[in-house]
């Protein structure tokens, strides 16, 4: 297993993710055996940071989690949690549901916590004086319940940035979504140097993208079988991240033992990308990539009578082409009203002066349309603010 020091802890480069552990049909608990079976070898063979989540399967990956390592000494390995702001119903009693994720999880404290989801929907919570939740979080570290504070997040570089800024020294790490299509889809390239410029540690999640990076379509296949019969799809996803030097955990969501079993082989030891290998990801990226080719220049913002963030919108525009996520609607559902793509009077004078001769208009109209007709975090986080409010019997 590659390690990493990361402020006084030696992490396993490779991180249990424990969002997707197996369900048993019909009654919808955890398969625990399956989970024990796959903790059970990704502890022998080196892996020792387990991270979870309060709204993770509804509660069972905290609880299922701390039943699998409960077999194990506490100080073996290091757990991680996440404080669930982004999918509160209100303001609540922040110390009860924090509480609530230690008894869960069988334990008095928590290695690693972060701010789940900051991003640009989520910081009017999270930065919201009657929610409170910062100062909370900070007085549970000082008690020393929290050993290390960071935050995970799914918004663009500039609210990255500005998050950075305003909380400086808050934080120690940042989780963000990276592998080798949203190196530039998603700018993780830009979010990772903010990070890393700061001397901050980089966490990431989505190293395959939800699977989508391990079952590539058949002529990507074949591009990777040609470098290596063997080797796995994923295997090149998680290389890919292994030759960032500022990655100090890659968490993976295992939820098959075959899974752990090619993950662990590729994370025995650190075998850096060829030339050839890296390029050909990056091919393999853009033939994935079905968007606008905006390059964030901003030479259209100035003159926008409306005052639409236009790269930032492409950019959601271009993650909806690869995938119709929540993601990029909760990106859009972030802004306010008059600043969406619905806002877009179709005048051009963007299109005039983009140097890629971008048809803005059009792309606006047709972002305006999916999304209207995609997925909104109000509705999708509705299930988890019910249960929040049982959990704390409000
Ligand atoms: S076409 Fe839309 S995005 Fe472009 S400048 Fe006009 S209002 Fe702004
Ligand atoms: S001018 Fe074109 S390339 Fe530049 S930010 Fe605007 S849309 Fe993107």
């Amino acid at each position: 297993m590659i390690y990493n020091e990361f402020n006084g802890d030696k992490l396993s480069r490779l991180g249990f993710g424990c969002m997707r552990f197996m369900t048993e049909s019909g009654s919808g608990n955890v398969d625990q055996e399956t989970v024990d079976r796959m903790f059970d070898l990704a502890i022998e063979k080196g892996v020792n940071y387990f991270d979870t989540a309060y709204v993770y399967l509804g509660g069972q990956s905290e609880t299922s989690m701390a039943k699998a390592l409960a077999r194990y000494p506490r100080e073996s390995y290091f757990l991680a949690d996440k404080f669930p702001g982004h999918s509160l119903p209100g303001p609540v009693d922040n110390r009860a549901l924090f509480e609530l994720s230690l008894k869960r999880c069988g334990t008095d404290y928590f290695d690693y916590y972060l701010l789940h989801n900051v991003m640009e929907w989520s910081l009017k919570i999270y930065e919201d004086p009657a929610y409170h939740i910062i100062p909370d979080i900070l007085k549970l570290k000082e008690e020393g319940k929290i050993r290390h504070l960071g935050f995970s997040c799914h918004g663009g570089p500039e609210m990255l940035e500005a998050f950075l800024d305003k909380y400086e020294g808050m934080f120690e790490f940042v989780q963000i979504q990276c592998n080798y299509l949203d190196w530039t889809l998603q700018d993780a390239k830009k979010k990772y140097d903010i990070i890393t410029k700061r001397g901050l540690g980089v966490w990431i999640m989505e190293p395959v993208r939800g699977g989508k990076l391990a079952n590539l379509s058949e002529s990507n296949t074949a591009k990777l079988k040609a470098l290596d019969p063997e080797a796995s799809a994923a295997s090149y996803a998680f290389r890919f991240l292994q030759g960032l030097p500022n990655v100090k955990v890659i968490l993976s969501g295992m939820n098959e033992m075959f899974q752990v079993e090619d993950n662990l082989k590729t994370f025995e030891e650190y075998r850096p990308l060829s030339v050839k290998e890296e390029d050909t990801l990056f091919e393999i990226a853009e033939s994935m990539k079905g968007g606008v080719p905006c390059t964030g220049c901003r030479y259209c913002c100035e003159g926008c009578p409306i005052g639409l963030n236009i790269p930032y919108l492409m950019d959601c525009y271009n993650t909806f082409k690869v995938d119709f996520s929540l993601n990029s609607s909760m990106r859009i559902d972030g802004l306010e009203e008059d600043k969406r793509p619905a806002a877009c009077i179709g005048c051009g004078q963007c299109s005039h002066v983009c140097p890629q001769g971008i048809d803005v208009p059009t792309v606006m109209s047709e972002l305006a349309e999916i999304y209207a007709n995609g997925p909104k975090w109000a509705d999708a986080s509705k299930g988890r603010q019910e249960t929040i409010k049982k959990d704390l019997h409000m």
